[in-house]
């Protein structure tokens, strides 16, 4: 049969995050014993009190639509929670957008401000769905690959020899996946200048957010003077509070282009889960505790992951500043490249993780593991990588 599906569709590749997910589940579903470090997802449950409140909410019978932004008491508190964490000012009424997930935040964004044949900058590595949402839309994402040996950091230069007439915003993701990097002071001086030197939007994903290590300072785009008016922040609860399967997010940005985005929303979903937004609410104004004690165990498995993996051979690690991944250079094993090492670590060992490759080509000579699973499935499956690499000798 011909290809019935639009055209758009040619450099569209299905998720690689998925596919790992996927293949998992799999591999488990015919009794293959697997070490999942591929998928990023909180092995956490949600805290407590958010459960609470869902389900009280559900009870009540509190299950119809909602306002299509977004419960008016989830907004007041994601504007409160933007002003006092990030330093940005919204308006509740009009800024603010809850939608079902991030990942609907961040499309929704993109379908707002891109036209086909308009071009996305996505500084690489980046994760694997920003460049395919800007296929979809009939965008060409334009792909910068960041220096491993600068700590990924983005650069004025890199982004003027990308820069072209057709550019119309730059996605940045802080802290970031993969990489754990979180954004510079001077990082975010040289992406406002740029922006604002070539009148460009700013889309700022920082879902990672609550997740940083020895006290890193969280920067947002969007509390930039210069940035205010040109920056729509995504965020979300599904890392913070390991709320992945409530799909829950927001986007929060200049009043014109929330306007339009809202349309996005009111034609799409409609609004996010009436229950689930009850849930935001008692996640942003309730006891952050939760959020603090599972910072504290990712950073106990980031120091037991990022030694275990640096001291193998030919592997090198360096300490995230945030997010739970560990991204590893693997270029000193002898392999030809990220894709081929983490087939061969998962035939050999049963451990499962990510290519680097497949977070565009910054990630190439990678891989990544995800440390949000418990420190004795990290300890196994770095020995047995460990192990491998030796008899490979
Ligand atoms: N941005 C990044 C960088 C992510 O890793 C994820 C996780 N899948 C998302 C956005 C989307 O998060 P969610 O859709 O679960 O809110
Ligand atoms: N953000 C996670 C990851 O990078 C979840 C999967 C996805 O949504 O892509 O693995």
């Amino acid at each position: 049969m011909s290809n019935r599906a639009a055209a758009r569709f040619g450099g569209v590749q299905k998720s690689a995050t998925y596919a790992v997910f996927d293949m998992v589940a799999q591999m488990r579903a015919q009794g293959v014993e697997v070490l999942d470090l591929g998928g990023g997802e909180p092995d956490f449950d949600t805290p407590a009190h958010v459960v609470d409140e869902a389900v009280n909410a559900l009870r009540d019978g509190f299950t119809h639509y909602t306002p299509s932004r977004g419960l008016p008491d989830l907004l007041d508190a994601i504007a409160t929670k933007l002003a006092k964490d990030n330093g940005i000012t919204v308006d509740p009424a009009t800024d603010v957008i809850v939608t079902p997930s991030a990942k609907h935040a961040l499309f929704a964004a993109l379908v707002t401000v891109l036209d086909p044949g308009d071009e996305l900058l996505v500084p690489t590595p980046s994760w694997v769905s920003y460049t395919a949402m800007a296929r979809l839309i009939g965008a060409l994402p334009v792909q910068i690959a960041l220096d491993g040996a600068n700590g990924f950091r983005i650069t004025r230069e890199l982004l003027e020899e990308h820069v072209s007439p057709r550019t119309k915003a730059l996605l940045v993701n802080s802290p970031n996946n993969p990489t754990g990097h979180c954004l510079t002071h001077d990082e975010a001086r040289a992406i406002s200048r740029f922006a604002a030197e070539h009148d460009i939007l700013l889309i700022s994903d920082e879902i990672y957010e609550k997740i940083v290590y020895d006290g890193r300072e969280h920067l947002s785009l969007g509390a930039l003077a210069c940035c205010a008016d040109r920056t729509i922040t995504v965020n979300g609860f599904s890392k913070g509070y390991a709320m992945t399967g409530w799909r829950l997010g927001y986007a929060a940005g200049p009043t014109d282009l929330m306007a339009q985005m809202l349309k996005v929303q009111q034609h799409t979903v409609g609004c996010t889960g009436s229950f689930v937004q009850r849930g935001g609410i008692a996640a942003l104004t309730g006891a952050q505790e939760p959020v603090r004690e599972m910072v504290e165990q990712y950073a106990r498995r980031r120091a037991l992951v990022v030694r275990e993996l640096d001291s193998l051979p030919g592997v090198a690690c360096s300490a995230p500043d945030g997010a739970f991944y560990a991204f590893a250079d693997i270029r000193g094993t002898g392999f030809a490249d990220a894709a081929s090492f983490a087939q061969w670590v998962l035939e050999r060992t049963g451990v499962a993780l990510m290519p680097g490759s497949a977070f565009g080509p910054g990630g190439e000579g990678f891989v990544r593991l995800s440390f949000a699973t418990s420190p004795e499935v990290l300890r196994a499956a770095c020995e047995r990588i460990g192990r491998a690499l030796a008899e490979r000798a």
